[in-house]
């Protein structure tokens, strides 16, 4: 049985009278040395304008608190720089990986190849056009989700209560199609501003767009630069009200204190992934330094120190408990980055 393998819940403990097993101080663990990157693709990064950094720890840059380092990190400070690192890493066969607030990823140990592009300060903006019967916004790929939820509804608009405690920026929700509460951004999009991996700027009109549950589907792939909304005209009592009990069941529901990634799996039709791994035991289940979360299932919270390979450990073990015990396939939400 796989919860037999040394790993330790509540549950477990109580029917079999398993031994927790003793962890290695994390202190102990050091994250590997990047790979010195190719000294031409340096070059051909700095002449397009971006500063970079070698060998940065991702995990800096992550809710999880965890990551190994970035062979090369580059946070862009404009549109026509973001186009030519993007150039530069095509020109040079480099690996690159589109990093926003980080907080639904999990970075392996052994971090990321490649090239890390991060979106800097000119990409957190919001543009107000509310004369119109429609108001509409452009709203930067770097401003924080949070943050535009609480100006909109300040504005009176409607649409956006939903995310109310929703981290990250714009441009991950975007391609995460972030949603709670029967509520998601995909519905409030009119165009998605990009540049392309080869360099070139695009505006992709709503017809062009797959939202999906927790996925969005663009038709290249492409760093989101800028979003166009439509929201509606709301009443502003009626819109606080809808933010307060978004921000009450979420206080209610979700684990505080510890860094998480928030919901490691996506819900399966039929029931919360959240209540099929309570149903099988896993709460309270540690590896290491990572423990699924004792008030919510479907999160692992990393109790100081937590590897990548620990959190990824656990993933596995609940994909193939909750498959046996309950014949349900579990989706990760979480996204992998990374050498695994
Ligand atoms: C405590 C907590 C609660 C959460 N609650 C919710 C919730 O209620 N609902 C929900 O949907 N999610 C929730 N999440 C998950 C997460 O916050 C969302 O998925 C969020 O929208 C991710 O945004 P990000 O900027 O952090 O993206 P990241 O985690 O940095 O990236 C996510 C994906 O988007 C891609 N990406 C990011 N920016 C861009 C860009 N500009 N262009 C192209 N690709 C890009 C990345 O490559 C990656 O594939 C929660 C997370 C935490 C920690």
């Amino acid at each position: 049985m796989e919860d037999e393998v040394g790993v330790e819940t509540p549950s477990t403990t109580r029917r079999r009278g398993l031994v927790a097993v003793p962890l290695p101080p994390p202190a102990r663990w050091r994250p590997p040395a990047p790979a010195p990157p190719a000294p031409a693709l340096c070059a051909a990064l700095a002449a397009a304008g971006a500063s970079l950094r070698l060998g940065e720890p991702l995990g800096r840059h992550t809710s999880f608190r965890i990551g190994g380092p970035a062979d090369v990190f580059v946070e862009v400070a404009s549109v026509s720089e973001l186009a030519g690192v993007l150039r530069a890493c095509a020109e040079h066969g480099a690996a690159v990986f589109f990093l926003g607030g980080g907080t639904n990823l999990l970075v392996s140990d052994r971090g990321a190849r490649g090239v890390v592009v991060k979106l800097g300060r000119a990409f957190d903006f919001i543009e107000w056009q509310l004369a119109g019967e429609t108001p509409r916004l452009r709203v930067g790929a770097a401003v924080p989700f949070k943050r535009l939820v609480l100006r909109t509804v300040a504005q009176g608009l409607a649409g956006l209560e939903f995310g109310e405690g929703i981290p990250g920026t714009i441009g991950g929700g975007l391609l995460m199609n972030a949603g709670a509460f029967g509520g998601e951004i995909g519905r409030t999009v009119d165009a998605i501003e990009a540049v392309t991996e080869r360099g070139d700027r695009v505006v992709l009109p709503r017809e062009r767009l797959g939202f999906a549950y927790r996925r969005l589907e663009l038709p290249m792939r492409a760093v989101v630069t800028a979003v166009q909304l439509r929201l509606e005209r709301g009443e502003p009592a009626a819109l606080r009200a809808r933010l307060l009990a978004a921000k009450a069941r979420r206080d209610r529901m979700q684990p505080r204190g510890h860094p998480n990634a928030g919901s490691i799996f996506k819900n399966p039709p039929g029931a919360p992934a959240g209540e099929l791994l309570e149903a099988v035991g896993l709460k309270g289940a540690r590896l290491g330094n990572a423990m699924v979360s004792m008030r919510h299932a479907n999160f692992i919270v990393n109790l100081g120190g937590a590897r990548a390979s620990d959190v990824k450990a656990l993933m596995d073990l609940a994909t193939r408990v909750v498959r046996q015990r309950l014949g349900v396939e579990l989706e990760p939400e979480v996204r992998l980055v990374g050498e695994w």
